[in-house]
């Protein structure tokens, strides 16, 4: 136990300092444009490691109670690290993916509703998005130290990957012996969803909560702030877009967040295509506005394996609008995009 746990320290220290370089060169630059409409109100802000990246909370409240809502949204944010990351084995998704088939009852209802978001994207994408794919996930070694595969032993652990593993009913949970979940693709986004809930059940009148590139805002009716996001470029690291958003999430998913280049220059990335087994190429980089953050950084995932075709098919109440940054052969990108 005691060694998981220094493998994360080690693990989260390369992931802050990967996140705080995305940050100064402009990743998500976030900034309120209008004042507060009250002087008993304040905007203040507060920057921190969360799960294995870092965070931004944003909040508009009262002067005397902004204190408690930042410590109240901190405090959810290491909760929900534990219980839906895969390096505490004390945590709900550890005790899972360790119960050797056996099911998890009475989960808490954030594994519930993570699963549940889990299972739309899967259905909606054809299991592009795949949250089964925790043994794949580990070959590939990409929170560590990765590395190309053999393929024989791809094929072995995507045999154990797929929803078809999962079985889920509203309080409980149980997986097909061998198999384990891999969150990553959706628990940022859920999480800022939970918080900024959070946020304005403690009495905010307006925030914004940011993990890792995945963003959830807004406010209480009638605030109508507006908060600008710049999106970040996948190759020139400069801002590719300009969002404005008074409500609403913005979840992204490229190939250049994590990922190696071997030396025929082919790019490795963290996004896998569950078809194959192998990263996803052709998609720099994937936008996707949402009403909330946990669906939008689940289909950012997948659209990033599927491509336009799959952006092309999706439900359009599920979002607001997807842009996808396509990268051809010589490296060449190209904009495409899709409103809700
Ligand atoms: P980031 O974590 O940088 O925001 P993503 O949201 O795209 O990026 O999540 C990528 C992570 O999700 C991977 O590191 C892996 O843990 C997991 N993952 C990779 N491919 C898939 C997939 N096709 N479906 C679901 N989860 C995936
Ligand atoms: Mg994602």
């Amino acid at each position: 136990m005691r060694g998981d746990r220094a493998q994360r320290g080690a693990i989260s220290a390369g992931r802050l300092l990967f996140v705080l370089l995305l940050s100064l060169s402009a990743a998500i630059l976030m900034r309120i444009l209008l004042s507060p409409e009250s002087s008993s109100f304040i905007e203040v802000s507060r920057r921190n490691a969360a799960l294995g990246t870092f965070s931004t909370f944003i909040i508009i409240a009262s002067e005397d109670s902004t204190e408690m809502i930042l410590d109240s949204m901190d405090s959810l944010a290491a909760c929900l690290d534990r219980e839906l990351g895969v390096f505490d084995p004390e945590g709900e998704l550890s005790r899972l993916n360790s119960s050797g088939g056996a099911s998890l009852d009475s989960i808490s209802v954030h594994l519930a509703e993570v699963l549940r978001i889990s299972l739309l994207a899967a259905e909606v994408t054809d299991s592009l998005f795949d949250p089964a794919m925790g043994p794949l996930v580990d070959l590939w070694g990409f929170a560590s130290s990765p590395a190309l595969p053999e393929s024989a032993s791809i094929c072995s652990v995507l045999a154990l990957s797929g929803i078809d593993n999962i079985s889920f009913d509203s309080n409980s949970v149980a997986l097909a012996g061998g198999a384990r979940l891999d969150l990553g693709a959706v628990a940022k986004g859920y999480t800022a969803d939970a918080i900024y809930d959070l946020a304005l059940s403690r009495g905010a009148l307006a925030a914004l909560v940011e993990i890792g590139g995945e963003i959830r805002c807004g406010g209480m009716p009638g605030t109508d702030r507006l908060w600008i996001i710049g999106v970040r470029d996948p190759r020139s690291g400069g801002t590719s877009d300009i969002l404005e958003m008074t409500n609403g999430a913005v979840a992204t998913s490229g190939d250049y967040e994590s990922c190696f280049i071997d030396q025929d220059g082919t790019r490795y990335c963290h996004i896998l295509d569950p078809r194959t087994g192998y990263p996803e190429s052709g998609v720099a980089s994937v936008t996707v506005r949402a009403p909330t953050a946990g669906i939008a950084d689940a289909l950012a995932t997948a659209i990033a394996v599927g491509g336009v075709s799959l952006a092309e098919e999706l439900p359009d109440s599920l979002f607001f609008s997807i842009t996808v940054i396509t990268v051809d052969s010589a490296g060449a990108l190209q904009e495409w995009r899709r409103d809700g």
